[in-house]
């Protein structure tokens, strides 16, 4: 397959903004691959070689990559430098310089999407002594047989800018259009929820067909999407939704894990897939000595505590342990437990299907008793008194609130969604402040008076999973410290981008645009009806959408999200709901 057509429907999708229309072009391209290779063209599309839960090693940076559009353009280091200040992207720059160069190459070699995938996994595996110029040579050798729009997405693509604008959910649709009908759609996403690996979902499809996307299982190895959350504002509504009885479990402040553990390997993963084995690798030794049995895949809150009294600290504390840097150190200085609260596979088999209490028994039998290990406190509750008495218990022992867990027989682990048979209850509801929110930057203001020459307020915005965009929320000024707007640039500067990101809706205009990456924690007094914000725009009035007033940073960089986990415009508009009632 020629990786000039892949390119061109790259190109065809990011100019359009209809996902119906991507959709569209994307299934047409799919039904004609070979199963290998769309599984390949699967991770290009998202400017990746590997599912997203693979370390990403690739990136190249801009200077170097000028070097080998300068190489194979026959144009001047000095001439290329120049365009890309002015263009920012050396995808553009390249596509303009070899769309310019006069001279065809002359034994060109047809540029494969194997061989694409060939060369910049080797340009990936590259390092050790002169990596730096073997890796530039490599991108140059692909780009002497590249065109203008080859070129553009491949220099993207070494960089980490590819987004053409089709996410997940759109290679999702598209997949079910070529290979299965509608009805196949929440299968496939259910393959992809327990495996994170959307090319090997669009592999397996290609090649077996539905039945082959419903054997897809959990394996250790493959992170599965975890399971979150709906909230409500009183006991009484939790207790009421949950028909009078549920297991309540205290909600630890710390970071969530999932754990992959075998006999001889175990590997911990954020909830936005990151490794964080290195970070918690007491932990990581603790599990596997531990685990009775062959292998497991479990979760549980690494939550620091104090080392003499044992006693839970608050977040910030855990924090240090996500460090890069220093970590022997860290785990010295900032000793953690984990309070496990699910088990999703053991000893090869998929329990996610099993009931709450079911699953609940069987972590409890999973490991062998030490103190770094512990079970998340829980009680069955029949009551609001009861519940009432569980949540101050939760509140004193320095945890965030309580989350109730359904204990019907449907009580299933349901990957990679948000519903009813958790509800999370925090000790936020009884303050002045609404509720925190996770919102993506997208964009920033410069500062003025004492501010001036530095950031001084950020365009704050919610995800919307359903048009897969961010839409803006709130214009947060409050709550910055010396150290945090000294860091802003750092933090963010990477993600510029000289226009709106197309996956960005907003009528605010800030100075300088972000591509959505930094997730922060905002509070704020309450939503309203805002004629400038589009969060659920025209939901509750004709021109209007919801803001919050009265933001402010809580301090807490939420690393650990993505920005697709920000607090999405539908719990927005169910808090704000809440509010009125
Ligand atoms: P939130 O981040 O506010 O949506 O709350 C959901 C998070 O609470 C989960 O992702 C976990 O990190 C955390 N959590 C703490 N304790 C528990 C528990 N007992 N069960 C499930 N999640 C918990």
């Amino acid at each position: 397959m020629l990786y000039s057509a892949i390119a061109a429907v790259f190109d065809r999708i990011e100019g359009t903004s209809s996902r119906l229309e991507m959709t569209s072009i994307l299934s047409d391209l799919f039904g004609t691959l070979p199963p290998a290779v769309l599984r390949d063209v699967v991770y290009l599309s998202q400017g990746k070689l590997h599912p997203d839960f693979f370390p990403q090693k690739l990136g190249m940076s801009d200077k170097l990559v000028l070097r080998a559009i300068s190489l194979t353009s026959g144009f001047s280091e000095d001439r290329t430098e120049k365009l890309w200040i002015k263009e920012g992207d050396p995808g553009t720059v390249a596509e303009m310089l070899i769309k310019e160069k006069k001279q065809m190459a002359l034994f060109s070699e047809p540029l494969t999407v194997q061989r694409v995938m060939k060369g910049l996994l080797l340009i990936e595996e590259t390092d050790g002594k002169d990596s730096q110029e073997r890796k530039m040579k490599l991108l140059a050798n692909l780009l002497h047989d590249s065109g203008p729009i080859e070129s553009r997405y491949l220099c993207r693509i070494v960089t980490g800018r590819m987004r053409v604008g089709a996410g997940s959910m759109t290679v999702l649709d598209a997949l079910a259009s070529s290979f299965a009908d509608k009805s196949g759609r929440p299968e496939i996403e259910r393959a992809f929820n327990v495996t994170c690996d959307m090319g090997l979902v669009a592999e397996t499809l290609a090649a077996g067909g539905m039945d082959a996307v419903r054997g897809i299982k959990v394996k250790v190895g493959n992170p599965i999407k975890v399971m979150l959350a709906e909230r409500l504002p009183s006991l009484a509504e939790v207790m009421g939704r949950m028909e009078g009885r549920c297991a309540m479990e205290y909600k630890y402040d710390g970071i969530r894990v999932q754990a992959h553990i075998t006999k001889d390997s175990v590997r911990l993963y954020s909830r936005r897939l990151e490794d964080l084995t290195d970070n918690f690798r007491d932990i990581a030794s603790l599990l596997k000595e531990s685990l009775k049995g062959t292998e497991a895949i479990v979760e549980g809150e690494c939550v620091s505590v104090d080392a003499k009294s044992g006693k839970m600290l608050p977040f910030q504390e855990v924090t240090h342990r996500r460090r890069k840097h220093g970590m022997e150190d860290a785990i010295k200085d900032y000793p953690v437990r984990i309070f496990l609260f699910d088990i999703l596979q053991r000893d090869g088999e998929d329990v996610t299907q099993m009931p709450y209490l079911k699953r609940r028994e069987m972590l409890a039998s999973a490991f062998s008793g030490t103190e770094g290990i512990q079970m998340s406190n829980m009680r069955i509750v029949s009551s609001v008194q009861e519940a009432d008495a569980f949540f101050t218990e939760a509140v004193s022992a320095g945890c965030e609130g309580i989350m109730a867990k359904s204990v019907s027989d449907v009580s299933v682990y349901r990957a990679g969604s948000r519903g009813f048979l958790w509800i999370k209850y925090k000790k936020d509801y009884h303050s002045d402040m609404i509720d925190t929110f996770d919102l993506a930057v997208v964009g920033a203001f410069y500062g003025m008076g004492k501010r001036k020459g530095r950031y001084g307020a950020l365009l704050m915005a919610s995800y919307d999973p359903e048009m897969q965009s961010y839409v803006t929320v709130c214009k947060l000024g409050t709550g910055f410290d010396d150290a945090f707007l000294d860091s802003m640039p750092g933090l963010l500067d990477a993600r510029k981008t000289d226009r709106r990101p197309n996956n960005v809706d907003s009528k605010m205009v800030p100075d300088v645009w972000f591509d959505p990456t930094v997730v922060l924690e905002v509070t704020g007094a309450e939503l309203s009806l805002s004629p400038i914000h589009t969060a659920a725009a025209g939901v509750f009035k004709e021109d209007a959408g919801l803001g919050l007033r009265f933001p402010r940073f809580t301090g807490r960089v939420r690393d650990d999200k993505s920005p697709e986990e920000s607090t999405s415009v539908a719990e927005i508009m169910e808090i704000y709901g809440m509010q009125k009632t």
